[in-house]
């Protein structure tokens, strides 16, 4: 099996209060586990595919024959969007960019809290499930956008460094419908030493 469910680095009541234990329980497990499980399936028997990592897949998702595309866009986006999103996380998150990261976002968006708006915008306004994404584009500045279902910014060649899952299983159990309190609570939340570290990483 090319693909495994990477184990969380915490707890999963470790983001109490702010997204519940069974929420990251289900998440993980059935959720991201299901992803997982799917895109093995789907790249059965591709052996020239299976050995790449997920990022890699999704740069080459021309290459996957064309009955088995769309499953590995939605299963292997999902696999590496969670990827992601578990790691920029995490207990005793919150704060805000640093150092040049810090200037970058201030640079791109005008200030720290005008990055915070127009991401939290996107997030809320994203129509159905889908995600909102801080990336690196082909020109290396940073770019705030949402996508779809799982689609992956790796689809367009741009490097997500930062995401919020706003498909209701991220956030229904404790939240209902409301998403705009999922949202505003999940800054408290962020790893953003980690994001500079994806951040350096894809500037490179
Ligand atoms: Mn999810």
């Amino acid at each position: 099996m090319p693909y495994k469910l990477p184990e969380l680095q915490y707890p999963y009541d470790a983001l109490e209060p702010y997204i519940d234990t069974r929420t990251m329980e289900i998440h993980h497990q059935k959720h991201h586990g299901t992803y997982v499980d799917t895109v093995n399936k789907a790249l059965e028997n591709l052996s020239n595919l299976s050995n790449l990592p997920i990022e890699e897949l999704l740069k080459r998702i021309n290459e996957v024959p064309e009955d088995k595309r769309q499953v590995v866009i939605n299963h292997g986006g999902g696999h590496a969007n969670h990827s992601l999103f578990w790691q920029i996380m995490g207990p005793n998150g919150g704060g805000a960019p640093r150092d040049d990261l810090l200037k970058a976002i201030e640079k791109e968006f005008g200030s720290y809290q005008s990055f915070k708006e127009v991401f939290e915008n996107t997030a809320k306004n994203r129509f159905g499930s889908g995600w909102a994404w801080l990336v690196v584009d082909q020109e290396r500045r940073l770019r705030v956008y949402s996508t779809a279902n799982q689609d992956s910014p790796i689809l367009q060649g741009h490097i997500p460094i930062f995401g919020i899952d706003v498909w209701e299983h991220a956030y229904y159990l404790k939240y209902q419908n409301r998403r705009a309190e999922y949202i505003t609570a999940f800054w408290n939340v962020v790893r953003w030493d980690k994001v500079h570290h994806f951040w350096k990483e894809a500037i490179k």
